[in-house]
């Protein structure tokens, strides 16, 4: 096709200048779920991207077939860790969904799952209301006579959620003693999802903060952070939710901001990128360059565990956090500081779980062919603890570790160093 041709048929697909970014080495195949999973090339980053590339060019059309590939990506941006070239990933992605919601005809089921998700999961107050009947559900000791009768699409759903709608890690806090006037101030942003099904980790991320001597400043109200609409191709309402964040953050002006799931940290940290074009730019970029992750404060300001752990753990490495922040030393070098405690390594820790947002709902069969794998690498470490730090992460190979009859313990960073902290050999023995 001459150049003229092309772009005389160019489609809005994505950054069409990013995609020649790309030499297609393939260099990034070995670090992609889905590649790792189906050994198909169009399931690989280089044959997405040769996808997005057709697409925009008007070379072929957006059917059943395309949409599925770039449909089943994580956005788990492994590959940008991978890529030697720099090659933006998850940027191309991202646009690529837009098109994608914004061009393609999906069918009802498909439709209305997606509906669905995006209508309840980033507002906390409908979650917590569609959870009622599963609170009640498990205090009357029905879930498992419920969930035999259900189709084994809603019976994933279900595995997926914590007994009693939350996990029960929640630790509680004494008052933190004296801090300095000229402490640094730190602000827990509490997710949508996460507040409702893992508050814990919240509540855990605050209590250890300040007991390293952090101011933790708090918002009023907690708003998504548009990581969600992001993963969906709605970039629209996740630009909104991100204007509500940057102006509640910038009314604190906290020195740091962090949050209990990785996928969050990541979408505030490009909040400037996000934002560049809005009247907050400025505001977007400064709340941005903030974002830190719980490990490298705690490790700033190291804390002192009262007593020994003895147990074995394994860490898992969410995707947003080693791929999309880099961190992955961090959290393991807090875990080998606990006394007592073994850190062993699993095989492919940093491959994605399947959870990955919203995928695990949206995607179930790739999401559990994703959570065996990761379940044989974390059975073989012979581990009592894995511990991650995403929300999403847990509930995804807690389900996967139940399934399996296993016995071992799933755990967030937050709540296993509170844990740690307040005397959890004893709790656990
Ligand atoms: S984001 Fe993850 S699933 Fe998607 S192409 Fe990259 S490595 Fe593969
Ligand atoms: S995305 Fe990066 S690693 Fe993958 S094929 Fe392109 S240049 Fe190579």
């Amino acid at each position: 096709m001459s150049e003229q041709h092309v772009a005389a048929a160019r489609r809005d697909v994505t950054d069409y200048e990013l995609l020649f970014d790309c030499v297609h080495c393939g260099l990034c195949a070995e670090a992609c779920p889905t590649y790792v999973a189906t050994r198909r090339e169009m399931d690989s980053p280089r044959g997405r991207i040769y996808l997005m590339k057709a697409l925009a060019e008007g070379r072929i059309e957006l059917d059943a077939d395309a949409a599925r590939h770039l449909d089943l990506c994580l956005g788990c941006r492994g590959c940008e860790t991978a890529c030697p070239s720099g090659v933006k990933y998850g940027r191309l992605i991202e646009g690529a969904r837009v098109f994608v919601e914004r061009d393609y005809r999906r069918g009802t089921f498909d439709k209305l799952r997606r509906a669905a998700v995006s209508a309840v999961f980033p507002y906390p107050s409908r979650l917590r209301a569609l959870l009622m009947p599963l609170r009640i559900m498990d205090r009357l000791g029905l879930r498992n006579a419920v969930r035999v009768m259900l189709p084994s699409a809603a019976r994933q759903w279900l595995d997926l959620l914590p007994r009693d709608g939350t996990n029960s890690a929640e630790t509680r806090w004494p008052a933190p003693g004296a801090i300095a006037e000229d402490a640094p101030t730190v602000v827990v942003h509490h997710g949508c999802v996460a507040q409702v099904l893992a508050d814990s980790e919240n509540i855990n991320s605050e209590g250890l903060l300040a007991a390293a001597g952090y101011h933790v400043l708090r918002m009023a109200v907690t708003e998504c952070c548009g990581a969600l609409d992001l993963h969906a191709g709605n970039r629209q309402r996740a630009r909104e939710f991100a204007r509500a964040n940057v102006l509640a953050l910038s009314k604190l002006n906290p020195d740091a901001i962090i949050s209990a799931a990785s996928g969050c940290s990541t979408t505030i940290a490009e909040y400037g990128e996000i934002l560049e074009d809005d009247a907050l730019a400025h505001e977007a970029e400064a709340i941005a360059s903030k974002v830190k992750d719980l490990s490298s404060l705690l490790l700033q300001r190291p804390l002192q565990f009262p007593a020994r752990f003895e147990c074995v753990a394994t860490y898992h490495d969410a995707c947003h956090l080693a791929h999309g922040l880099g961190v992955r030393e961090g959290p393991r070098a807090l875990l080998r500081s606990i006394p007592g405690l073994k850190l062993v390594e699993m095989e492919q820790s940093d491959l994605c779980c399947g959870s990955a947002g919203s995928y695990n709902l949206t995607e179930p069969a790739m999401a559990r062919e994703l959570a065996r794998r990761k379940g044989d690498n974390i059975v073989a470490t012979g581990a009592q603890y894995v511990v991650l730090a995403n929300p999403g992460c847990e509930f995804q190979i807690a389900a996967e570790l139940q399934r399996r009859g296993s016995s071992m313990r799933v755990m967030h960073l937050a709540d296993f160093l509170a844990l740690a902290m307040t005397g959890g050999a004893n709790q656990t023995q």
